[in-house]
């Protein structure tokens, strides 16, 4: 009777334990994912991190060598975001983050990918697009920033932001090749008094390079 007992008590702690033990896995599991989202994501917008949109971008640029197909960047950078900052605080400033976050994801296409590259600027992967169909979604997405206001407690603030389209030059170009020319984009449409997008378009003397195998 009590060797019974004792069998008993000892399927019930093995039992126990293995639930336990389950519960255990299911548990790190869901840490492992939730820390792997993290590396990926910025935690204000819940956009894809810097290091994120670089390897997406490197996925891409793989892809389209293979299959030849093409694809364009828009890199855009919210306007004079310090003086959002300065005058309606910084919890205002995160707020338009979201903000611009929300309109830029809703405003491209599924197989589009959106990234919080830096403070307030971000890049746009557009896949199988180029120069001119990129150009005409950043001039979207610039008219649709620039007609909403951010409804806050205390007041409405509304935001403009400059941006620069560059469509991948071909096979030699790399990532960060393409960037810098978004960029350039970007810093011309600064200059030329923001809310503005602007293209590039790869330069004779990058032409030349491809042709030369340099590129
Ligand atoms: P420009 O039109 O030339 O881009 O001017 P700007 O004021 O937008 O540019 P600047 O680079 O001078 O300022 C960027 C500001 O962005 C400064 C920084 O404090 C702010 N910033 C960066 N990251 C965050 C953030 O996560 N939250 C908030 N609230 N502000 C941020
Ligand atoms: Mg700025
Ligand atoms: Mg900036």
């Amino acid at each position: 009777n009590s060797t019974l007992n004792v069998g008993t008590a000892l399927a019930v702690v093995a039992v126990v334990a293995l639930l336990h033990a389950t519960l255990m896995a299911l548990v790190v599991a869901r840490l492992i994912k939730q820390l792997q989202w993290r590396a990926r994501h910025d935690g204000l917008t819940g956009l894809l991190n810097r290091r994120a949109m670089q390897e997406t971008i490197e996925q891409q640029l793989m892809r389209s060598r293979r299959i030849g197909d093409t694809f364009a960047v828009v890199m855009l950078d919210i306007d004079h975001f310090k003086a959002i900052n300065d005058h309606h605080g910084h919890a205002a400033g995160d707020a338009a983050l979201k903000h611009i976050a929300a309109v830029l994801q809703t405003g491209v296409r599924a197989v589009d990918r959106v990234g919080r590259f830096g403070g307030e600027e971000f890049v746009v992967l557009l896949p199988g697009f180029d120069l001119s169909q990129a150009a005409e979604i950043a001039e979207v997405l610039r008219a649709r920033l620039v007609a909403q206001r951010i409804e806050r407690e205390g007041g409405s603030l509304s935001m403009s932001a400059s941006f620069g389209v560059a469509e991948w030059f071909g096979p030699g170009e790399e990532p960060s090749r393409l960037l810098m020319r978004a960029d350039q984009a970007l810093y011309r449409a600064k200059r030329a008094g923001r809310n503005r997008v602007q293209v590039t378009r790869a330069d004779v003397a990058d032409a030349e390079n491809y042709a030369r195998g340099e590129l």
